[in-house]
């Protein structure tokens, strides 16, 4: 199945976009929502996290304890290439599993660290990149999620650059505080684009 690999920093108005294309009748795959899955109570990558960091960093539900791995993940490079080894390539077969099974033209696969971890480019058949300025993130996420100005700067400063995302991008949304028809016009212009691909894909 044709997939268009969706990605952007945080705040940048990944989900937004995707909601648009999903009005279209494209299905979704949310590799955070995929991860997010694989770490919930008897998700699949537990036996492993439970092995490999002990069962003090599984919850009395049998789920990550998120907090405990955000901790130790945040300042040692090993557990963090580690706890990775265990779920990228859980996500990565739950995700093809998902486009395998979707129905419709295409997908969008939606992959916050496209540009970052490596080997999504090659596993995609197009990327498109959602772009806004640093302060419109930083502003949309200190609302969204109640964190500090510090808090968002330092996650985006672990995020690759708009210029190294936009390089790696095949098409590009600008959202910034684009008004949500504006935003819907651009995404009918590439769902349009992206149906004559797919189609041509499959011939
Ligand atoms: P991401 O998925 O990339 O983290 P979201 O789509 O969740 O980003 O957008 C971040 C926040 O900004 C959300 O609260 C969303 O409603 C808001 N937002 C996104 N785009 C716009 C826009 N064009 N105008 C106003 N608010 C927006």
């Amino acid at each position: 199945m044709f997939a268009v690999g969706l990605t952007g920093g945080i705040g940048s108005g990944k989900s937004t976009i995707a909601d648009l294309f999903a009005t279209h009748g494209v299905v979704v795959v949310d590799t955070d929502a995929i991860a997010h899955r694989i770490t919930a109570p008897n998700g699949s990558a537990m036996p492993s996290i439970a092995q490999t960091f002990g069962a003090e960093f599984v919850a009395p539900d049998g789920s990550l304890d998120r907090a405990k791995m955000r901790a130790l993940v945040f300042s040692d490079d090993t557990a963090k290439a580690r706890l990775e080894a265990i779920t990228h390539p859980l996500i990565r077969s739950e995700t093809e599993r998902e486009r395998g099974a979707a129905r419709g033209p295409y997908v969008i696969v939606v992959v916050p660290l496209l540009v970052e971890s490596g080997t999504w480019k090659t596993r995609v058949d197009r990327v498109l990149a959602v772009d806004c300025p640093v302060e419109t993130q930083i502003a949309r996420v200190m609302r969204r999620n109640g964190f500090s100005r510090e808090q968002v700067q330092a996650i985006i400063e672990r995020q690759a650059t708009r210029e190294a995302r936009l390089a790696a991008a095949d098409d590009v949304i600008v959202n910034d505080d684009t008004p949500l028809d504006r935003l819907a016009r651009d995404v009918r212009r590439l769902h349009r684009q992206y149906l004559a691909l797919a189609g041509a894909a499959r011939q």
